[in-house]
């Protein structure tokens, strides 16, 4: 599995939406890409906030931003630029 592949599943694997089958493939993933790893546990912590504001369903404008995000990170621009938002 690829990066933008894991990347697109997601949060449909954080929402817990997936199959059990592309669970594994995901688990397998973490396992070995750091970057993802990172990735996943921000965009985690970013959805737990949400459901403490007993807003579960994330904001469709807030998955995309923080899907743009991911892609951007995943396709390694390393300028520099470090964004903490
Ligand atoms: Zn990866």
């Amino acid at each position: 599995m690829k990066c933008t592949e894991f990347l697109q599943e997601l949060t449909d694997y954080l929402d817990g939406k997936i199959s059990e089958n592309l669970k594994i493939e995901l688990d397998e993933h973490l396992h070995w890409c750091k970057e993802c790893h990172v990735v996943m546990n921000t965009t985690k912590k970013t959805i737990e906030i949400y459901r403490d504001n007993e807003l579960y369903e994330l904001p469709e404008s807030l998955r995309t931003r923080l899907h743009d995000a991911i892609m951007t990170k995943c396709r390694g621009s390393k300028s520099g630029k470090k964004s903490t938002t």
